[in-house]
């Protein structure tokens, strides 16, 4: 049975007793008390020190503990310490074992990894795929600025950011511009950052090949469909009156298929253009021209309400950010019943100009609300079709906004209508001088 330390201790206490009691004897044989127990009392002290002396090189050196056997104070002590040791080595291997799992892991992973030293912002590690997408050569590019090896990505601007730093995407690789990237920063500590950039040029490859074959089908499509529409423009069917019912539905479907074309056409051109013109946008001429369609679109079946309490002006394309509103009102004007009202404010924000369609119509249930500008969705087909929609004038309003870094807000309720919101940002209003509007 394992000796418990109190025993230890009283045993250690009896020698030590047991030792100066005969050191008490001798000095009384001998007629000199002193002595032996200063001998003891040394030979006591010299031995500990020599332990702790004998401990402490043992420690030092690092080297395994080699417990003296037997059952004294000493040999526990270092038996405790071998077992620490033990414990922590053992943790030690569990640790660096991890470690380099998690190393060949990341050094494996097809994306790239980096870890950036967050203040002096240098390249701390690197895996192999750096080298293929990013052109980073080991040991040559260890402890460089990242700024400096990922140039000319604006990555100082971009780290500026830290944590709320938005993804860089589809950027060109530094090492070769046929490499499409897609770049993230993770700021995972104190002292570190993740950069992790994957590739996703096979994506933009499928994206691209995607809008093409939309592009070409509809721009093939659109001379057939313009020769079938004017050759049944054309058909007299006076002559027979029982084929005027299929010949009004065939030019009704023949001009919802041109419509969709056109729409599909116009939604290939915007994700083909990059950038949009900065003009200066006349909101009074604007405006007006909106509310001149809705009345015509209308045909005096609503009220139609304009509302500018701005001395703004918008900065985008005129053509698309009119077509982007007058889609807008042409979904109110289609969605709201007879007697409805339509009202088009333009009105100042904290944060620029808000452009809003009211209307009183039927309005969206909140379960379609974030699908809504997906293209071809629609709320009801039928009534779609009926008021002659293509399911794709959302998906319009939505890409004319982002390259206008514009928001759209949405809020409805069945029966009673639904608000269609721009948010414009301040670097799109500027203030509508007189000498402008007299120019208008
Ligand atoms: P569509 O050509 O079918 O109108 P959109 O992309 O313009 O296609 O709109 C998508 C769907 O959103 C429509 O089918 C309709 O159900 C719904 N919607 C759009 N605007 C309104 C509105 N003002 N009121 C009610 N529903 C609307």
């Amino acid at each position: 049975m394992a000796t418990s330390s109190r025993q230890l201790w009283q045993r250690a206490i009896a020698q030590l007793l047991a030792l100066y009691v005969a050191a008490l004897l001798v000095g009384w044989v001998i007629g000199q008390t002193w002595l032996p127990l200063a001998i003891v009392s040394m030979a006591v002290a010299a031995w500990h020190y020599w332990r702790l002396w004998r401990l402490q090189t043992q420690l030092t050196g690092h080297r395994r503990l080699n417990p003296a056997r037997g059952r004294g104070i000493w040999p526990r002590v270092e038996l405790l310490l071998l077992k620490r040791q033990d414990d922590v080595h053992n943790r030690k291997r569990r640790l660096l074992g991890m470690l380099r799992a998690y190393r060949t892991a990341a050094a494996v992973l097809p994306d790239a990894v980096v870890i950036i030293d967050r203040n002096s912002q240098r390249v701390l590690w690197f895996n192999e795929a750096c080298e293929i997408l990013l052109g980073f050569r080991f040991p040559r590019d260890k402890d460089q600025p990242v700024a400096q090896l990922l140039k000319p990505l604006p990555v100082s601007v971009w780290m500026a950011g830290g944590q709320h730093a938005e993804p860089m995407v589809d950027a060109p690789s530094p090492h070769d511009p046929n490499i499409r990237l897609n770049l993230r920063l993770i700021p995972y500590s104190e002292q570190h950052w993740l950069l992790v950039a994957r590739d996703i040029s096979k994506l933009m490859h499928l994206e691209q090949v995607r809008r093409d074959f939309v592009a070409n089908v509809s721009h093939e499509l659109r001379t057939p469909l313009t020769v079938i529409h004017g050759y049944l423009e054309l058909f007299d069917t006076d002559d027979i009156p029982e084929w005027s019912p299929m010949f009004d539905e065939m030019r009704l479907q023949s001009q919802r298929m041109a419509q969709i074309v056109e729409d599909l056409l116009t939604l290939s051109r915007l994700e083909a253009q990059e950038r949009l013109p900065e003009e200066s946008v006349s909101m009074p001429a604007l405006l007006h021209a909106l509310r001149r369609e809705g009345d015509a679109l209308s045909q005096g079946r609503h009220t139609i309400v304009i509302e500018d309490t701005t001395r703004l002006d918008l900065t985008g394309s005129t053509k698309e950010l009119h077509s982007a509103i007058s889609n807008l009102i042409s979904n109110a004007v289609r969605y709201t019943p007879t007697g409805g009202t339509i009202s088009i404010r333009f009105t100042p924000d904290c944060e620029g100009a808000v452009l809003a369609v009211h209307d009183t119509g039927y309005g969206i249930s909140p379960q379609h609300l974030p699908r809504i500008t997906e293209r071809f969705y629609r709320v009801s087909t039928s009534r779609s079709r009926e008021s002659g929609g293509t399911g794709l004038g959302l998906s319009i309003v939505k890409h004319v906004l982002a390259m206008h870094q514009a928001q759209l807000d949405i809020t409805s309720e069945v029966g009673k209508g639904s608000v269609f919101s721009i948010h414009f940002d301040a670097a799109h209003v500027r203030p509508r001088v007189a000498q402008q509007m007299d120019r208008d």
